[in-house]
């Protein structure tokens, strides 16, 4: 049974909002086309929504520093010493407010075909990417359960940004043990240079993720 994954299609990250992935817009009506299309029979389709307090730990300005900086993250967990390097966003879908919400025709689609709409990001003290765990892999969101719930063993993935919650959503999936695949026309990176994709490419080849 196959599930379609679309990854934070939400104000924020579309043309006017405060992280706005490059070209994002021009993938909201194809994946409304993508969702409708009854060749594709997906047994579900799942909306995520990255979904922060305000005072999220991946905002710079909680740092008072730059947009974009570097961050050394440090584990949440106690006696945990592990640490991650990061970037630091300007605040981006704060939830309850107008850039957090899914694109106006996104909404809509969710409505008519009732979709379930998942929420991640919303621990104050972690960053997150993949719609199924924080970057620690120690909080999960209840997207793998819920695709179990409904025999769901092949995952597609789309949305924004493809450099960061679509690839880590779908390298997550593959770990899990969906067959999983990227389909690349309906997402957008926030670093298109060459160097960036081929990075990208050669991470998601190691992990079993196919892109199509
Ligand atoms: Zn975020």
């Amino acid at each position: 049974m196959k599930a379609l994954l679309v990854i934070d299609i939400q104000n924020d990250f579309l043309s006017q909002g405060a992280l706005a992935v490059p070209h994002g817009d021009e993938i909201v009506q194809p994946v409304i086309d993508l969702i409708e299309d009854p060749s594709q029979q997906w047994h579900r389709v799942v909306m995520t929504r990255d979904w922060h307090p305000y005072n999220h730990i991946s905002f710079a300005k909680v740092h008072k520093l730059p947009d974009f900086s570097p961050y050394t993250y440090h584990s949440p967990i106690e006696n945990d010493n592990s640490t991650q390097e990061g970037t630091l966003w300007p605040v981006h879908c704060v939830q309850g407010t107008h850039g957090a919400e899914l694109a106006a025709p996104l909404i809509e689609e969710q409505r008519k075909i009732g979709c379930h709409v998942i929420d991640k990001g919303y621990l104050q003290d972690r960053e997150y990417y993949s719609a199924f765990n924080d970057i620690w892999n120690y909080h999960r969101t209840e997207l793998n359960n819920y695709l179990h719930c409904h025999h769901i063993d092949e995952v597609y993935v789309v949305g924004l940004a493809l450099d960061f919650c679509v690839k880590n959503t779908a390298i997550s999936a593959s770990k899990l043990g969906y067959k999983t695949t990227i389909l690349e026309k309906y997402t957008r990176p926030i670093y298109s240079d060459e160097k960036s994709m081929h990075k990208l490419k050669q991470e998601l080849a190691e992990n079993n993720v196919q892109l199509a």
